[in-house]
This record gives C-alpha cells, structure tokens and sequence, in this order.
C-alpha cells in the first residue's frame, strides 16, 4: 500500500472545497489516514516546494499558500500518488479535464495558476519527504 501527502490549498479551503475534495478521494476508494489544517509558515513552504526555487512562480507561490489555512492529508491506497494526480488533473485549471477536482472546480484566475485546489506528492520519494515534513 502506498501513501500520498494531499494539501488542500488556500483557494480549496476558502471555497469550502475540503469535504468535496475529501469525497472525491474516499469515494476512489482511498483512505484518509491522518489530517491535519496547518497555517503554514514560510521555513515549511520552502521545504515543501525546494525543487521550485528560482522559478519565476516561485515567490507567488510561497506567498500564497501562506494566504490561509491549508489542509494537509496522509491518503493510504493501491498506487495512490498516480491515482490522486489523475483525480486532481492538470495543473493549469483552465485545462484541466472535466470530471478532476481542478477541472470542475478550478478557476482561470488570469496568470495565477497556483491557485489550483490541490496538491498532490509526485513520486514515492516526495511523498515520504512531503509527509514527513507536514505530519512531523
Ligand atoms: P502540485 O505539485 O501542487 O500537485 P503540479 O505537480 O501539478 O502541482 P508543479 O509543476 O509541481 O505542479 O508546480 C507546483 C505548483 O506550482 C502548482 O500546483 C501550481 O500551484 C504552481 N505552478 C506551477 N506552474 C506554475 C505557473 N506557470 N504559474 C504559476 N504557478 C505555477
């Protein structure tokens, strides 16, 4: 069984998404193993996004997830870091398919592609480091 980190962004929380998104992931048939709502500071922000720093979306993005409370998630399943990325969809929400959290839900909010909704680990690797630095 593979766990994954999910974050339930600013954006998701503000738009009283969590129990949405939340049933989407158990209705796949995935487990909520541990849940916590964190406002984040900048020193956990930039441990989470390092493979990020320099890119032009950086700040405002740190910046962001700093604008509210976000949700933070240990999801449990078979494959479940593929299959949460597959539930979330792309990550720019104006293309995201119709039928994923960021497709039904996300919003063109111009250039600010961050607000998306979710986050999710991409790689074993991130979510065990992911988790650990969100459930330490
Ligand atoms: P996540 O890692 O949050 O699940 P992702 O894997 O779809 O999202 P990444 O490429 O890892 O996307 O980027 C991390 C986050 O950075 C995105 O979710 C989004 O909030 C933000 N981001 C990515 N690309 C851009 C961009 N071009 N402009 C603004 N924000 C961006």
């Amino acid at each position: 069984i593979q766990e994954t980190l999910v974050l339930v962004k600013p954006d998701g929380v503000a738009r009283n998404l969590i129990g949405e998104i939340l049933r989407r992931i158990e209705a796949k048939g995935y487990s909520v193993t541990d849940l916590r709502m964190v406002e984040a500071d900048r020193g956990l922000l930039e441990q989470h996004y390092e493979e990020h720093v320099g890119k032009p979306f950086y700040e405002p993005l740190v910046e962001f997830m700093q604008s509210g409370p976000v949700v933070a998630v240990r999801v449990a399943g078979q494959r479940v870091i593929e299959g949460f990325r597959s539930l979330a969809g792309a990550t720019d929400p104006t293309v995201a398919a119709p039928g994923t959290i960021r497709g039904d839900f996300g919003r063109d909010w111009g250039l600010r592609v961050q607000q998306n909704l979710v986050h999710g680990s991409d790689s074993p690797e991130s979510a065990a480091r992911e988790l650990a630095l969100w459930f330490r």
